[in-house]
């Protein structure tokens, strides 16, 4: 098995979820596993991958690279994995990751497995689980030719620093001329205080039974308290209550903090399936029979304008003696 992990960093830093997938990759019986950077002013972050398993790191640093744009990123990754001969790409899934992962499978006429939330060895074989029919069951999935491609959820896997070093190969940046035809115009970046949900130890989520968009100032309060992130559920960015960056859930963001403390939300399936890896699940509902009873480890059956404040409170005054 030959495996290469693609590594997306934002500004000076890998993502958490790729270091999860690569961290996986090693995981999986692979002792060489690779990984790609590609961007400007990039080395210096090979040496980071090495700690979480990559025996080899790929350096893309070109200015030609600097705009995350697809098609460029196309080019290198197809050249390597022909040059090298890896047998598997995978992929941590974001908007770039996802437009990488297809381009590459229509240029090398590879099989390309989206939205798996896991992969395993089975006696050589590698079988990806993913999650169908509304997140209800699990599905194996496998290629039939190689190079198989993978696109992971993102938040799948907790990055496992090991604390090895990897061997840094520089690669020469040749781009084909349709690939340079887009340009970056603008990037816009959401102004946001604290951790990201993706990467936050800590998330407190709230859902509907706030019962308005000025309620989650005590979703925010208590998120500031515990130096947590904000995280919503579906129902309340649909209704415009909270920005949709924040969503939790099948068609949001896959979390695995080491606690989630939920207000007011009932625990659909669809929401389950995004935080249900959670280290440890807090529940706050007014209603006992709420589903989300049944996989929280604490459950509050209680009204969140009175429990939330309290808790808030006291976790303030632990902190401040
Ligand atoms: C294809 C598909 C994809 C979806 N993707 C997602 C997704 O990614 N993420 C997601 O979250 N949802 C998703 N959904 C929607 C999902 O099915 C639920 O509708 C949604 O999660 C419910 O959000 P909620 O818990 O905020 O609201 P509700 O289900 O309305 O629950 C509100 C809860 O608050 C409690 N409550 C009310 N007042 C109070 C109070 N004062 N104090 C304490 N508790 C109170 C109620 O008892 C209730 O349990 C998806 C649905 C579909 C069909």
């Amino acid at each position: 098995m030959a495996t290469l992990v693609f590594l997306e960093h934002h500004g000076n830093e890998l993502s958490k979820a790729s270091l999860g997938v690569l961290s996986k990759a090693a995981s999986l019986g692979d002792e060489d596993v690779a990984g790609i950077i590609a961007g400007s002013d990039v080395r210096t972050l090979a040496d980071e991958a090495g700690k979480f398993g990559a025996a080899k790191v790929y350096a893309a640093d070109d200015s030609q690279l600097q705009a995350p744009l697809p098609q460029p990123r196309v080019d290198v990754i197809a050249r390597l994995v022909r040059d090298q001969g890896f047998d598997t790409v995978l992929f941590a899934n974001s908007v770039l990751a996802a437009d990488i992962a297809a381009g590459l499978a229509a240029r090398l006429d590879a099989g390309l497995n989206w939205d798996l939330t896991d992969i395993v060895n089975e006696d050589g074989r590698l079988i990806g689980k993913r999650p169908a029919l509304q997140d209800s069951v699990y599905v194996d999935v496998g290629w039939t030719s190689e190079p198989r491609l993978a696109l992971f959820r993102s938040g799948s896997f907790d990055p496992n620093a090991t604390g090895g070093s990897a061997e840094i190969e520089d690669l020469q940046v040749e781009l084909e001329d349709f690939s340079t035809a887009a340009r970056m115009i603008d990037q816009a970046h959401e102004e946001s205080e604290g951790p990201s949900i993706e990467d936050a130890q800590i998330i407190v989520a709230g859902g509907r039974g706030l019962g308005g968009p000025e309620n989650f100032t005590l979703v925010e309060e208590l998120a500031k308290a515990l130096g947590g992130a904000v995280g919503a559920t579906r129902a309340v960015v649909d209704a415009g209550w909270y920005p949709y960056s924040t969503q939790v859930g099948q068609t949001g963001k896959t979390v695995s903090p080491k606690l989630y403390i939920a207000c007011g939300i009932s625990g659909a399936i669809q929401h389950k399936v995004g935080m249900q890896s959670s280290g440890v699940i807090v529940a706050i509902n007014k209603d006992a029979n709420a589903p989300i009873f049944e996989f929280s480890d604490l459950g509050v059956v209680g009204d969140v304008h009175e429990v939330v404040p309290k808790l808030t409170e006291l976790v303030r005054q632990r902190k401040g003696s």
